[in-house]
């Protein structure tokens, strides 16, 4: 008899979801994010500063996302 190997992660939907969740955060960090995610801890401050789009803001340019 032959035994073949399933591993039991097969069905594991938790490891692509993460994936696709953190991704979906890296692409709004890196080409959407205008001060809203730091305003949910520092308040409107964080739209005057823009601290993300600063960091990211060579990124944005390089890889052609429009922002200002
Ligand atoms: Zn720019």
């Amino acid at each position: 008899m032959a035994h073949v190997f399933t591993p039991a992660t097969t069905h594991d939907w938790r490891i692509p979801l993460g994936a696709l969740l953190l991704g979906l955060l890296a692409f709004y960090l890196l080409a959407l994010d205008q001060g809203l995610l730091l305003s949910l801890v520092q308040g409107n401050v964080a739209f005057d500063q823009n601290l993300v789009h600063e960091i990211t803001h060579d990124a944005r340019h390089a890889a052609g996302f429009p922002c200002h």
